[in-house]
């Protein structure tokens, strides 16, 4: 089950193509499209008649693509112990498809990752200005951001206008990182996003945010979070040995999670995924998602 090499947007898109060849009940969507139009896929998981859901988003920022691979390998390992009437963690796995569905978002952000993973496109009709954004390089190494250099977990509607505030006093612009956009919601990626949220917030009542890295666990927005976070982090901190965290300084405006709790009041968590320094080492992804996977398994059921 090792991985050998990180997950360009291409080979996302094969491996859901296969899992759809292997397994019967497995099939795939998408909420929309990325900047440079790719499409963005959702996995669901579950009886599409199934009154709950719960939804893992992964991968706002190319350096923390390990994310994706995580949530394929939790994919796989799914599908496999369904097919083989497999309990895990005493969850009954045919009872977690009936009763919960788990949407996943795998790679929000396809084009940060081919950026960084694969350089940019003599076609992208961006080019000149993404290059002036990357410093002037052609190494997108360090490229953390969206296609035309906006940071989507700053593009959220949640502290929008304080953060703009900040932005200004640090000078932060259109770049490899920490740019919040014109407005929220102005990427097409976040957009998408937040209309399938809006659209399902009546059945949806969990949320994880994949991030990486240093083993934490954020669950507050300007340090409120809803009662049930409060019980569920402490489980989440035993289940996984990460430790809880309040956000300070620039990580605590306009995120994906930040939104979903001052806006629905929504359990959301941010998880940073590993410990290392960005992007973690690909070998790693067994190990840190041998500490997620019960989370993975339990966290729907916790409502
Ligand atoms: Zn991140």
């Amino acid at each position: 089950m090792e991985q050998k090499r990180e997950l360009d947007y291409k080979s996302l898109i094969e491996e859901l193509e296969i899992l759809c060849e292997k397994y019967d009940n497995f099939n795939y969507s998408y909420i929309g499209e990325s900047m440079l139009k790719r499409p963005i896929p959702i996995i669901t998981l579950g009886d599409r008649k199934a009154e709950k859901s719960v939804l893992y988003v992964s991968t706002h920022h190319p350096q923390e693509n390990i994310c994706t691979t995580l949530m394929l390998s939790f994919i796989k390992e799914y599908l496999e112990a369904y097919k083989s009437y497999r309990q895990l963690f005493s969850i009954n796995l045919h009872y977690l498809y009936k009763m919960r569905k788990i949407y996943i978002v795998p790679m929000l952000n396809p084009d940060g990752v081919e950026y960084r993973l694969n350089g940019i496109d003599d076609d992208n009709p961006i080019k000149n200005r993404v290059i002036a954004y990357n410093e002037g390089e052609n190494d997108f190494s360090k490229w953390n951001s969206n296609a035309r250099g906006v940071d989507l977990n700053h593009n959220y509607n949640a502290g929008f206008e304080e953060y703009k505030e900040i932005e200004k006093q640090k000078k932060i612009m259109a770049g490899r990182s920490k740019y919040s956009g014109e407005f929220c919601e102005s990427e097409s990626e976040t957009a998408c996003l937040c209309n399938f949220i809006r659209f399902h917030s009546e059945e949806l009542k969990g949320v994880i945010s994949f991030h990486s890295q240093g083993e934490e666990i954020y669950y507050t927005y300007k340090e409120k979070a809803p009662d049930k976070s409060k019980h569920l982090v402490n489980i989440m901190e035993r289940m996984t040995g990460y430790k809880k965290s309040i956000p300070e300084g620039t990580a605590s405006y306009g995120g994906l999670t930040d939104w979903l709790i001052s806006e629905f009041n929504l359990p959301a968590f941010t998880l940073e995924c590993g410990k290392g320094k960005n992007p973690l080492p690909i070998e790693n992804s067994f190990s840190i998602y041998s500490k997620l996977r019960e989370l993975l398994f339990t966290f729907p059921i916790f409502f």
